[in-house]
């Protein structure tokens, strides 16, 4: 029993030097991503729930190293942590305010607005409001089209600075969303604070609509309190009919899901605005 016993360690040391290395190879490799154009992004469409016309896209970044895609859960914490998400996130922006200004040009005020994801990290660092307003001018997108998705957890980490600094994102005319509401702890009052335009309510609850009764109450409670607050509320992770079915008759303004759309490339996503415009 000892001997197995040395044996299953050395195999779980070997194992935790395994996921080590692959950590390292993932940070090492992130920091070339960029320069060698191994970035691209998807845009999943937001519907206006009554409605089902898109309103919204949210962009989402892919990997693809040589080696195969690596997915954002895995790849988006380590950048965090080596700080690679600060360039990383500048290039999302600016792929992000490239569409709008396009879409802009081809659709005017139909044109969706555009939702962008940014981690605690990059409101930690200085530089991020003298990039963002610089890549604001270059594109000459309007702000006022593009969202910001923070996690509830993220706004609250650090409450004082990442307040400070997203004040000052909010006053170049961006607008934001707490992303994965609901699954944070935070107060009322905190977020009134906050200069918050958007709520997402996480697909966890969405997913609890047809299965359990607390998911609706919550759901239903999150979007009387936002209308009182005058922000609108986003469901995401919509899969089926009976969740839109309930979410339409709670009064939840968009939805944004696998249900209507999965996220897609820049030029699907482009043909199925070209589409709806057409009818
Ligand atoms: P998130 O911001 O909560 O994004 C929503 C995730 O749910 C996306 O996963 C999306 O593809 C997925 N999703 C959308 N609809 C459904 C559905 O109906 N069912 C299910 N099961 N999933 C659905 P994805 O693209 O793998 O991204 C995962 C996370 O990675 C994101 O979660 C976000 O936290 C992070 N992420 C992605 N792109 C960026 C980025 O550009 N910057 C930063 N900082 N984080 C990003
Ligand atoms: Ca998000
Ligand atoms: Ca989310
Ligand atoms: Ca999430």
């Amino acid at each position: 029993a000892k001997e197995q016993g040395r044996d299953g360690w050395r195999f779980f040391s070997e194992e935790i030097h395994e996921q080590a290395r692959k950590r390292l190879d993932i940070s090492n490799g992130l920091r070339q991503a960029i320069q060698n154009a191994e970035l691209e992004i998807r845009f999943q469409p937001i519907l206006c729930t009554e409605s089902q016309i898109i309103r919204g896209a949210e962009v989402l970044l892919r990997w693809m190293p040589p080696t195969g895609e690596i997915p954002p859960s895995l790849f988006i914490p380590i950048a965090e942590m080596s700080g690679s998400i600060v360039p990383i996130g500048k290039w999302v922006f600016q792929a992000a305010c490239e569409a709008e200004r396009d879409w802009f040009a081809r659709f005017g005020e139909q044109a969706p607005y555009v939702s962008v994801n940014i981690s605690a990290r990059q409101l930690n660092d200085e530089s991020v409001v003298e990039a963002f307003s610089e890549i604001l001018r270059d594109t000459g997108a309007d702000p006022s089209r593009l969202l910001l998705e923070l996690t509830e957890t993220s706004l609250m980490s650090d409450v004082t600075s990442n307040l400070r600094l997203l004040h000052r994102l909010a006053d170049l005319g961006l607008r934001v969303a707490v992303d994965d509401f609901g699954t944070g702890y935070s107060s009322l009052a905190q977020l009134l604070r906050m200069p918050v335009n958007f709520l997402k309510i996480d697909r966890e609850f969405v997913d609890g609509l047809d299965k359990r009764h607390d998911s609706k109450a919550i759901v239903s409670a999150v979007c009387s309190m936002a209308r009182a607050m005058q922000l609108q509320v986003v469901a995401e992770g919509v899969e089926n009919e009976t969740q839109h079915g309930y979410l339409r008759d709670i009064g939840c303004d968009y939805v944004q899901g696998y249900f209507f759309h999965r996220p897609l490339p820049p030029s699907e996503f482009l043909s199925l605005l070209l589409e709806s415009d057409a009818q």
